[in-house]
């Protein structure tokens, strides 16, 4: 099986590097001529979901990639990628720019402050038990639509969530050694 991980901008080394680990197969996207290789399954990294969101549609894979998701192809999500996927931003947030909107979830961005922007800890993540998350200006939930499973809080806040194929998650599994999380989404 292939992974195309979206690379236009953020974190993508990082997931290229653990999927590799994990014998994934991966592509990189990074214009519109990228989407015509084939590939089974989707990463969003981590970076600034505004300039991403941006280039996705200046580079016309906005809608493309939407219609593969809303279809139900897995998608992992990390951090700025979770923004991208939440169909809905806090209104504080949101300024119009271009999302895939195909997650049924609040999202508020930057939620924990400058102070407290970035810190590691452990999580318990349903189906996994305990594993290590780094959180770098990370977004939470604030709301999660009825078809949407909460995988993983952290003091009350939802940082994990699953709906059909797309998980997404308010950290870095990819910054840490375990490579459960990943091996989960390579499951799905
Ligand atoms: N704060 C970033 C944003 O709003 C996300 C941070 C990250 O991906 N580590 O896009």
């Amino acid at each position: 099986m292939t992974t195309a991980v979206l690379a236009v901008q953020g974190a993508f080394a990082e997931h290229e590097a653990k999927l590799a680990e994990l014998g994934e197969k991966v592509v990189e996207l990074r214009q519109a001529a990228d989407l015509g290789q084939p590939f089974d399954r989707l990463v969003l990294p981590g970076g600034e979901s505004t300039t991403q969101g941006k280039l996705l549609a200046e580079l016309g894979m906005l809608e493309a990639l939407r219609e593969r998701i809303a279809a139900g192809m897995p998608t992992l999500a990390t951090c700025a990628g979770l923004i991208l996927l939440a169909r809905r931003l806090d209104a504080h947030d949101d300024k119009g720019t271009p999302r895939l909107a195909t997650l049924d979830v609040l999202v508020q961005r930057n939620a924990y402050g400058r102070q407290l922007g970035s810190f590691h800890t452990n999580l318990q993540l349903k189906g996994l038990g305990e594993v290590p998350a780094t959180f770098i200006r990370a977004p939470f939930v604030m709301e999660a639509g009825a078809n949407v499973d909460v995988l993983a809080t952290h003091e009350g806040r939802i940082v994990a969530v699953r709906q059909g194929g797309q998980i997404g998650l308010a950290f870095h599994p990819e910054l840490d050694a375990d490579p459960r999380v990943h091996e989960l989404f390579l499951s799905l």
